[in-house]
């Protein structure tokens, strides 16, 4: 049997943080359960799955849907596709059996990017590898979600582009449902013929983007600071909201992060000025309504407002600070 290998690149950077993770999740389920229903696809398809964020890694190796365990997710600091892009030609190459005068191999690999935003490392020198090799090694289509897509960047790695409106759970759930019905009628089709899952029919809010005339995108539609909780010592991620007339971020949400969430280090990224910043994200562990940065080590405390002293400890480096309120300062932003 022939098979017929599908990869999703999913992008687990911050910015997909809550619901739209989720969604991604439940979106990977429901794309196997689809899967195992039909008989074509459970004959004849394997799955992998790369994630990406600070680094890239092969979170399940190509796997036949019968076999498939759905992988949990997590979100990391930055958008590593290139690094993404470099083990899913690993995996091609190792991986897939390749036609001989004897024997036919696999067919050629689908490959889906999940993406809400732009590559932090170099992912040109990978696809430029990928896009220059004869015959081509997959149909690749991008999935990118949200206002903050660069679809000149994603035309340049994918076949066909698509895109999401927005990075709410209905958006995701209806990507996920054209990728199984694409998925599905790929596998029904027993030729080399490359497919145009373009054609298969758009859910709302889906649509094909016409590479000659790529969309514009919004380059910092939302900022984000990592900011540690004066007492109880984690970590959230605070979430501002580009205010087109104003030109000002507004508080919008705060997300707790996960304990590994610094564990492969973090991307470097723009500072951006306090003047900037309109209303502070109320601390999710403590409710405390202001911060401040830590000279020493420039992380945002969260701070009840209240000192007994004129002094403050910074909860990630232990440092006491002397209160001094300030009219501006920059504040370290992160990657998204
Ligand atoms: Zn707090
Ligand atoms: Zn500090």
């Amino acid at each position: 049997m022939r098979r017929l290998p599908v990869y999703l690149l999913l992008d687990c950077s911050e910015s997909m943080i809550g619901e739209p993770l989720d969604a991604v999740e439940d979106g990977v389920r429901s794309l196997l359960s689809a899967l195992r229903r039909n008989p074509y696809a459970l004959e004849s398809v394997s799955i992998s799955v790369i994630t990406f964020d600070v680094k890239a890694r092969v979170a399940i190796p190509l796997t036949e849907v019968g076999m498939f365990r759905p992988p949990s997710l997590s979100v990391k600091p930055g958008t590593s596709l290139g690094a993404a892009l470099g083990l899913l030609r690993d995996s091609i190459e190792r991986d897939l059996v390749k036609t001989t005068s004897e024997t036919k191999g696999d067919f050629k690999p689908l490959v889906f990017i999940l993406t809400d935003g732009q590559p932090t490392d170099d992912w040109k020198r990978q696809a430029t590898l990928i896009r220059t090799t004869r015959p081509s090694m997959a149909n690749i289509y991008s999935i990118g979600c949200g206002e903050e897509v660069n679809f000149e960047i994603m035309g340049q790695i994918a076949d066909v582009c698509l895109r999401a409106s927005d990075l709410s759970a209905d958006a995701i759930s209806k990507v996920f449902v054209w990728l199984s019905a694409s998925v599905g009628s790929s596998s029904a089709k027993a030729d080399d013929e490359p497919m145009l899952l373009a054609n298969v029919p758009m859910a709302d809010g889906l649509e094909v983007v016409d590479l000659a005339k790529p969309p514009n995108f919004a380059e910092k539609a939302w900022v984000y600071f990592h900011t540690v909780c004066t007492s109880s010592k984690k970590f959230f991620l605070a979430r501002y909201r580009l205010d087109p007339k104003t030109k000002s971020y507004v508080a919008a949400d705060a997300f707790p992060l996960p304990e590994d969430f610094f564990s492969e280090g973090t991307p470097q990224a723009p500072t951006i000025s306090s003047s900037k910043i309109d209303g502070q994200v109320p601390c999710p562990f403590c409710g405390a309504r202001y911060s401040f940065m830590c000279d020493k080590c420039k992380t945002l405390n969260c701070f009840s407002g209240k000192s007994s002293s004129k002094t403050v400890t910074c909860a990630k480096c232990g440092t006491v600070l002397r209160l001094n309120f300030v009219d501006a300062m920059d504040i370290g932003g992160s990657a998204g």
